[in-house]
């Protein structure tokens, strides 16, 4: 991968290219080929790379589980035409296992962080390692998991890495639920309560805009999410950029908020937000 990127990067022409490049765990749907799509148009080649990290999962969660489909993820990658698909063994990953890893950042603690000890360090470990392999000029980020998108970003930005990272919008089902590849975990009645989550995000949305207090609004929105038979993990009001909680909504006009859940539907666990100014 690294000999691929260097002939890039010191390509005859006068101009280097611009490596676009797209990380993903694989069993890609239309929510990875829209950050393709932005790669392509912002860069002379572009890189995907597909790989379950096996440090981003916790003892207890889906590593085993996790859809795994290589034949039809490279059939559709190369539909997109993508200049190179990097699909790296565990063992070329972490040839002595898992004796260093990287500490993410302050932002890495709340959220997730609560509740995916060690999650957010395994995600910063591979991204640094995809980063040294592929040398992309930009990597792309999908907002459906914001809080990875501050961690990275924020690491990036710690490490004077030189790699610009872009953040694009969530791409959802006709009904709202965020395109995830957890998503065929769902049996059909999870898959048709599954669309409260978005739903609930608007209205909190619509709530915080006209003034309701924070704490209000993120009680009722977990009763109505514990109703519609949801497990919620935490349902939070946060600053954007810290993602620490916001509690005095006054104070916090003209800010950028995310409002950032995760909630389990039987087994599987869902995640979404939504990102607006106050
Ligand atoms: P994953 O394969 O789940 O690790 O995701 C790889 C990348 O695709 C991450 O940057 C995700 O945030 C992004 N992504 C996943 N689902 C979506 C979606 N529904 N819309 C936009 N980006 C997404």
């Amino acid at each position: 991968m690294r000999a691929w990127s260097t002939r890039q990067l010191h390509a005859k022409a006068e101009k280097s290219k611009r490596i676009g490049f797209v990380p993903t765990m694989g069993f890609l749907h239309s929510g990875h080929l829209a950050l393709v799509t932005r790669a392509k148009k912002e860069n002379d080649a572009v890189v995907v790379s597909i790989f379950v990290n096996p440090t981003q999962f916790g003892p207890t969660e889906d590593f085993n589980a996790y859809p795994r489909n290589l034949k039809k993820d490279l059939a559709l990658l190369k539909k997109e035409k993508v200049d190179a698909v990097f699909v790296p063994s565990a063992t070329a990953m972490y040839p002595d296992g898992v004796k260093s890893t990287i500490n993410a950042g302050p932002e890495s603690k709340p959220l997730e962080g609560q509740f995916r000890k060690g999650h957010f360090d395994g995600v910063c470990t591979v991204v640094v390692k995809l980063f040294d392999a592929v040398r992309p000029t930009t990597a792309y980020f999908g907002q459906k998991d914001f809080q990875q998108t501050r961690v990275v970003e924020e690491m990036v930005a710690r490490r004077k890495m030189p790699v610009k990272i872009v953040v694009c919008p969530t791409v959802r089902e006709a009904d709202g639920l965020a395109k995830s590849s957890r998503n065929v975990y769902l049996s059909p009645v999870e898959r048709a309560i599954a669309p409260v989550l978005h739903q609930t995000l608007l209205l909190v949305k619509k709530d915080l805009l006209a003034g309701e207090p924070v704490g209000k609004v993120e009680a009722t929105a977990f009763g109505v999410l514990a109703l519609t038979g949801f497990n919620v993990q935490y349902f939070s009001v946060c600053d954007a950029k810290t993602l620490k909680p916001l509690r005095s909504f006054k104070a916090s006009k003209g800010k950028r908020v995310v409002v950032a859940v995760a909630a389990y539907l039987g087994k599987t666990r869902l995640i979404d937000n939504s990102l607006f100014s106050l």
